[in-house]
């Protein structure tokens, strides 16, 4: 069943619907679970979990090879930290897990053309998925996305439309030009939060059913955040796992949403008036799921910590001194674990994991503008 977020009302899963009829977002409620010693035979990936992703015939399922990321330890401002390498996924970022599942459903709800919005990552992942699906996409980007990431969503064949001003904006003419054909929007799909569920089973696995203590991501619509606090509820209503781990949600300092209501004890997000940053795919001013992104956050006995640009590219840079190439955005999030462990919120013991979101191949013009303002290799 398909459940709203603000009424509760409920739908039949087999008709296609991104949103209530009272303008609340949808989540799926489905007690179906896969069972762990079934994992030992099948390949690594999304698809590994199928029964807890949605979808009812296997037919459907449209994978480019998404998931079974590597965790890669590394001593991180000297302390044993675990980065999930997610930017590893075939578009260069993390958004396949959820573009895998919710494409998956588009198709066996026989949809043929759909409309998504957004800043980049989302928007050349749902045009690949939608390209290997045959469904034609058409993606609207805010005009200031980078160029790179706007060639890659025309590379996929999406039909691409500028839009001038905010991010806001966007999402507004998309959700105008959605009148007659259906607005696959990962911030509103209930089933793109349900493939983002995977890296919480996938990070289980890798910790041997003992999950960290903390996990860090950055967040902006807070999908990935969403997906690991319902994967790890369904890990513990499972029995695989005794224990939630603790969700610290990072945010820039020039567009922080979630911090402020996090902070005043709001029980939803409200929208914050936002500066240009370089962590551009966290910038969301009003986040459309922030109730259940605050749920995710105080329900796993979590944080929100902001961090400014300075920190996000000396963090970049530092990164690259361990082999790994993440784009700005990512970054954040070790930014984030550096102020938490100054703050004395995380110890230097404690297990953490860190969701690298995106590549830093996806942020080639930034890092080079980077240089040329900065000088190379500072950190
Ligand atoms: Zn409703």
């Amino acid at each position: 069943m398909l459940v709203c977020s603000t009424c509760a009302r409920a739908f039949s899963a087999t008709e296609p619907r991104w949103q209530c009829n009272c303008g609340g977002y949808l989540l799926l409620n489905s007690p179906a679970m896969f069972r762990r010693e079934d994992l030992a035979q099948r390949p690594g990936g999304v698809w590994r979990y199928c029964e807890a992703l949605g979808i009812q015939d296997p037919a459907n399922i449209i994978s480019l090879g998404e998931g079974a990321t590597p965790l890669l330890d590394v001593p991180f401002d000297g302390c044993f930290t675990s980065l999930k390498l997610d930017y590893l996924c075939p578009t260069g970022s993390y958004k396949d897990r959820g573009s895998s599942v919710m494409l998956s459903k588009l198709k066996e709800w026989r949809i043929t053309e759909i409309i998504e919005d957004s800043s980049g990552n989302a928007g050349a992942s749902i045009a690949a998925y939608a390209a290997f699906a045959g469904i034609r996409a058409n993606i609207y980007i805010p005009e200031s996305t980078s160029p790179g990431k706007a060639a890659q969503i025309q590379l996929y064949g999406a039909n691409l439309i500028k839009i001038p001003g905010t991010r806001e904006n966007t999402a507004q003419a998309a959700r105008q030009a959605a009148s007659d054909i259906f607005y696959a929007s990962h911030n509103w799909s209930p089933y793109f939060l349900v493939g983002m569920k995977t890296a919480a089973y996938e990070l289980a696995e890798q910790y041997f059913w003992e999950p960290p203590d903390w996990i860090l991501t950055p967040a902006g619509g807070g999908s990935l955040l969403v997906g690991l606090h319902f994967g790890f509820t369904d890990l513990l209503n499972a029995g695989f796992i005794q224990k939630m781990p603790r969700l610290a949600a990072v945010q820039s300092a020039s567009c922080d949403p979630i911090y402020r209501a996090w902070k005043t004890g709001s029980m939803d997000v409200s929208e914050t008036e936002k500066k240009p940053t370089a962590a551009e795919g966290i910038s969301v001013a009003k986040p459309v799921r922030g109730a259940t992104i605050l749920k995710a956050i105080r329900e796993s006995r979590g944080v929100v910590v902001t961090v400014n640009d300075d920190a996000v590219w000396n963090t970049v840079e530092k990164l690259g001194k361990h082999g790994v190439y993440v784009e700005p955005t990512a970054a954040a999030a070790p930014a984030g674990l550096t102020r938490l462990r100054e703050a004395g919120v995380i110890e230097c013991g404690d297990r953490v994991a860190i969701m690298l979101t995106g590549s830093g191949l996806k942020a080639t013009d930034k890092v080079v503008e980077h240089f040329a303002a900065n000088g190379a290799g500072r950190a």
